[in-house]
C-alpha cells in the first residue's frame, strides 16, 4: 500500500533470451511469472499487466513487451515494476542504472528485483531477503524429489497431509492424517452453504458472518491475525470438495522442497479420494451451490472495464470505489470497504457509473485547458477534425440514452421529482452545448488548421482536449476523485483533483 491508501499497480516483467532457454527451470517464463504473481499478491499489489519478452536478448531495450511496459509507466498506469532479477531488465548495467536512478523515480515508479533483494522503496530490502534465499534453494532440488514422491503415495491413500485442517474441520488427535468436524466451525460451513443455496450472494453471507462476530478462517486458525469475512472467502469455501467428504490434494506443486513458491497443477493431476471423512454438506447441496455461483460469476463484473480504477476513492475511508452491477444493466461505483465488509468499515458511498462519466467529461471540457503546444504529449492518438466530430455525435447519442433512462426512472418512480428536475436541467444544458459544438466543428472542418492531436480551440481560443473519456485520458488529466455520501438534498459532493500544468 502506498501512503495515501492508493494501491500499487504493478507491471510484472518477464524476459528470457535464446541463450537462457533450457538452462535451468528457475529462469523459465512460467516460473518467473508464477514467482512475480505470487509476490505481488502476497504484498497486496494490484497486477496491472504481465509483460513477457520471450526470446529477446537483454543487451538492448528494443523488446515489444518492455516498450509497452515503459509506455504504461509513462502514462501512469503502472507505478511499480517487479522482475525476478536485475538481469531480466537488461544486461547492460549502464542502461539499467539509468532506468533505476532516473526513469523510474521520475515517474514515481517503485522497482523490485526479487532475487537480487532490490527494492527502490526500501533501503535495507528486508522484505525481499527471504525471497532471495528461497530462490537460491531452487537449485538444490534433488532432496525434495524424494520427499515429494513419499507425499504423493500418502495422498493417493487419501491421507490428509497438509499442515492445517481446512476450516470446518480439525485433525483427529489419534491420527493426524484424518479429519474430524470442528464443533466450533462446522456449523458455520453449513450455514454458508444453506445461505448460498437460498439465494444470498457471497458478499451478503460475509456481512452476516461479520455481524455475528465470527472470525474468518485465517483469524480462527491464528488468533494474532486480523481480518473479516469477504465475499471471496465465502466463495472459496463453497468450492471446496472437502466439505462433501472427499479429500482433494496435489492441487499445487512446490517448486522446491524449501520453497514457498508453488505452481498450480492441472485439474487432471489432482488427487481426489472419495468419502475419506465425515461430510459437512451433502453432495447435492454442494453441487447446487456450485451451479448457482458459476452461473452468477461470468457475465458481469469481469467483462466490465472501470475507467475510474485507481482514480475514484471513497471520501471517508479512502478505499477505492469498486464496480457493482446495478439494475437493468447499469453499473454503480460503491465504496470498496462498504462493499466488502459492510457497515463495520464504512457507509454506503455510491454513484452511478454513467453519472460519473457525464460529470467528468463535462469537467474536463470546462477546466482541462491545455497550454499551447502541449497537446501532443497529452494524447498520443492523432485525432483529426472528422474524428472530433464523430466523438461529439457519439456523445450526443449517449446523452439521448441517458435522458431516456431518466424519464424511465421517473415513470417507474425510482427517482424523486426534485432529483429528476435537477438532472434533466443539467442534461438539457449539456445537450445544447454539444449541439453548439457540433455546429462549430462542422463549420471548422472546412477551415485550415484547428483540431490536431486530440485537441481543439474553443470559442475563446483556448486549447482543449477532445479525446473520448478513457482511462488513459483520465489518468493524464486527473489526480483523483473523492466521492462523498449523497446528501439529504439529493445532491452529492465530488472532489475532482485536476492535474494542472502551470
Ligand atoms: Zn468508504
Amino acid at each position: 500500500m502506498k501512503l495515501n491508501g492508493e494501491k500499487y499497480r504493478a507491471g510484472l516483467y518477464c524476459r528470457i533470451s535464446k541463450e537462457d532457454t533450457g538452462s535451468t527451470e528457475s529462469s523459465s517464463i512460467a516460473t518467473q511469472r508464477e514467482m512475480l504473481c505470487r509476490f505481488a499478491n502476497e504484498q497486496g499489489f494490484e497486477i496491472y499487466d504481465i509483460y513477457i519478452d520471450d526470446g529477446y536478448s537483454g543487451t538492448n531495450f528494443n523488446r515489444p513487451a518492455f516498450l509497452k511496459l515503459q509506455h504504461d509507466i509513462d502514462t501512469g498506469f503502472v507505478n511499480a515494476v517487479i522482475v525476478k532479477d536485475l538481469s531480466r531488465l537488461g544486461r547492460d548495467y549502464i542502461a539499467n542504472g539509468q532506468l533505476l536512478e532516473q526513469h523510474f523515480p521520475r515517474h514515481n515508479c517503485r522497482f523490485i528485483a526479487l532475487t537480487d533483494g532490490y527494492d527502490s522503496e526500501n533501503e535495507q530490502s528486508a522484505d525481499i531477503a527471504p525471497f532471495r534465499n528461497v530462490i537460491n534453494e531452487l537449485y538444490a532440488r534433488d532432496i525434495s524429489k524424494k520427499i515429494r514422491s513419499a507425499f504423493l503415495s500418502r495422498m493417493q491413500a487419501g491421507q490428509y497431509i497438509a499442515a492445517f485442517a481446512p476450516y470446518g474441520y480439525m485433525k483427529d488427535p489419534q491420527d493426524k492424517h484424518r479429519l474430524l468436524p470442528d464443533p466450533n466451525t462446522a456449523p458455520v460451513v453449513a450455514y454458508i452453504f444453506d445461505s448460498l443455496v437460498n439465494g444470498s450472494r457471497p458478499t451478503d453471507v460475509a456481512r452476516q458472518l461479520n455481524l455475528r462476530g465470527l472470525p474468518p478462517p485465517s483469524v480462527y486458525r491464528d488468533g494474532s491475525k486480523q481480518g473479516l469475512w469477504t465475499g471471496a472467502a465465502v466463495r472459496k469455501i463453497s468450492g471446496r470438495l472437502t466439505y462433501a467428504g472427499h479429500t482433494v490434494q496435489h492441487k499445487t506443486t512446490k517448486l522446491s522442497f524449501k520453497s514457498s513458491v508453488t505452481v498450480k497443477n492441472d485439474k487432471s493431476d489432482w488427487i481426489i479420494v472419495k468419502n475419506t471423512h465425515e461430510p459437512l454438506v451433502t453432495e447435492q447441496l454442494f453441487d447446487a451451490v456450485g451451479k448457482i455461483l458459476s452461473r452468477r460469476k461470468t457475465p458481469s463484473g469481469n467483462a466490465f472495464k472501470n475507467i475510474f480504477s485507481g482514480l475514484a476513492f471513497c471520501a471517508d475511508c479512502k478505499r477505492s470505489m469498486s464496480v457493482t452491477a446495478g439494475r437493468r444493466g447499469r453499473y454503480n461505483l460503491v465504496c470498496g470497504g462498504y462493499k466488502q465488509y459492510g457497515a463495520a468499515r464504512c457507509s454506503n458511498h455510491c454513484i452511478g457509473y454513467d453519472d460519473l462519466c457525464a460529470v467528468l467529461s463535462d469537467t474536463l471540457e470546462r477546466y482541462a485547458v491545455l497550454p499551447d503546444g502541449d497537446g501532443k504529449d497529452r494524447t498520443k492518438t492523432a485525432l483529426n477534425k472528422s474524428n472530433y466530430l464523430r466523438i461529439l455525435q457519439d456523445r450526443a447519442d449517449k446523452l439521448q440514452t441517458v435522458i431516456a433512462r431518466l424519464y424511465e426512472d421517473k415513470y417507474l418512480g425510482n427517482i424523486s421529482d426534485k432529483r429528476f428536475e435537477i438532472l434533466i436541467n443539467q442534461y438539457n444544458q449539456r445537450e445544447k452545448q454539444i449541439k453548439h459544438d457540433i455546429a462549430a466543428a462542422q463549420s471548422d472542418i472546412n477551415k485550415p488548421g484547428g483540431i490536431e492531436n486530440g485537441t481543439y480551440k474553443d470559442q475563446n481560443g483556448r486549447l482543449k482536449s477532445c479525446a473520448p473519456l478513457t482511462a488513459a485520458v483520465l489518468h493524464s488529466l486527473i489526480e483523483r476523485i473523492d466521492v462523498h455520501r449523497r446528501g439529504q438534498s439529493e445532491s452529492q459532493r465530488l472532489d475532482i483533483y485536476l492535474k494542472l500544468k502551470k
